[in-house]
């Protein structure tokens, strides 16, 4: 058997940052499969070489660090864990179809308590029409992980990558950013208070539209829907799970361009503007809205000759342009000041 060889010294994880890190993973690996068409790099894996072509692509939550069980009722989890892989497949500009579901599961869980991560599950495969084609059940010394992968099925050409954005393109987002953040900002303001009085009962009166956003997050099938109805093919694609900065920056790097947004084109809800205030004064809507994460809303650009076709659609706001290779990404004040975009992102 080949020795592995073990390099001196050591390196933490966390130098690197999870983008490098998949990076120096994946770079020694050559393409064996002509059918591989495209692998690492783009929110699904692309399988195939005829008209038709299967969407690959998986994720894992792992309990303290994807969720916390003190505020995440299972079905929620269930739910979440299944929307969150469904709208990588949408972020590709495509329907998912399919769904594998891996479980680790402590002896502190019952067969009750996976009843009801299922009947999560359940639901939003019932609601997206997906169905559950496998999966893969195993115990675990300590608390539980999720592991959703989900498939699809497109033709090549409707397809959208991350790297098809072009200089002029418009940059569209759908619905609102920042939201499920500020959800979260109130569940975990609640498990503070909660952890000082056990009797304490938490007031969530008035954020119902955040916590939905957080514990209960929607793939955006409806507007890969839309899009094929007015006959729009994104020039580029991808789901906002770590905040639309770090989002445009893939876009951005993928596609070999700049771009440009506005801080007043941001579509931002009331309740996330309420939540900021609530929270401090140094907590601003426009920071959710570009690193909070976990929106899954779709960010994509589309040829300034489709304007027409999406100006009075309701579902999604046009916030900037690409500009030219080499420039930087930039969000513009209304004082008109520029700032450069960095994929901070909240979470760890
Ligand atoms: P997303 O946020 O859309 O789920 P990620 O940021 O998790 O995407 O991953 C970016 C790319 O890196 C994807 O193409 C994904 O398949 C790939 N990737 C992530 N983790 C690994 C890994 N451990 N090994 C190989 N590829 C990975
Ligand atoms: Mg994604």
């Amino acid at each position: 058997m080949e020795q592995l060889e073990y390099q001196e010294g050591r390196t933490e994880l966390e130098t690197l940052g999870e983008f490098a890190l998949i990076d120096r993973l994946t770079e020694g690996f050559v393409r064996h499969n002509d059918t591989t068409a495209l692998g690492v790099g783009d929110d699904c894996a692309v399988i195939g070489t005829g008209k038709t072509r299967t969407l690959v692509t998986t994720d894992t939550l792992v309990e303290g660090v994807g969720f916390d069980m003190t505020y995440t009722p299972l079905k929620h989890l269930g739910y979440k864990a299944a929307a969150i892989s469904l709208a990588d497949i949408t972020a590709m500009n495509a329907l998912p179809q399919q769904l594998l579901v891996s479980l680790a599961a402590s002896n502190r869980f019952s067969v009750e308590a996976m009843d009801e991560l299922y009947a999560g599950i359940r639901l939003c495969c019932d609601r997206y029409d997906v169905d559950l084609v496998g999966g893969d059940i195993t115990t675990s010394r300590a608390g539980l992980m999720i592991n959703t992968t989900a498939l699809g099925q497109a033709d090549a050409d409707t397809l959208s990558y991350r790297s098809g954005a072009k200089l002029h393109d418009l940059i569209c987002v759908s619905g609102d950013l920042g939201s499920a953040y500020c959800g979260l900002l109130v569940l975990e303001r609640e498990k503070v208070t909660f952890q000082a009085d056990p009797n304490f009962q938490p007031d969530l009166d008035g954020f119902d539209y955040v916590l939905e956003r957080y514990l209960k997050p929607e793939p955006r099938t409806d507007i890969v829907r839309m899009l094929a109805e007015k006959g729009v093919v994104p020039t580029s694609m991808i789901d906002v799970s770590d905040g639309l900065a770090s989002e445009l920056l893939h876009i951005c790097h993928r596609s070999g361009c700049g771009c440009e947004i506005y801080e007043e084109r941001l579509p931002i809800d009331y309740q996330t503007t309420r939540v900021c205030s609530e929270m401090s004064k140094n907590m601003l809507p426009v920071s959710c809205a570009l690193n909070g994460g976990e929106d899954y809303e779709l960010l994509f650009t589309i040829d300034q000759k489709d304007y027409d076709k999406l100006k009075d659609e309701r579902s999604i706001t046009i916030i900037g342009h690409i500009t030219e290779p080499g420039s930087p990404a930039i969000m513009v004040t209304p004082q008109n000041t520029a700032i450069t975009l960095r994929a901070q992102g909240f979470k760890n």
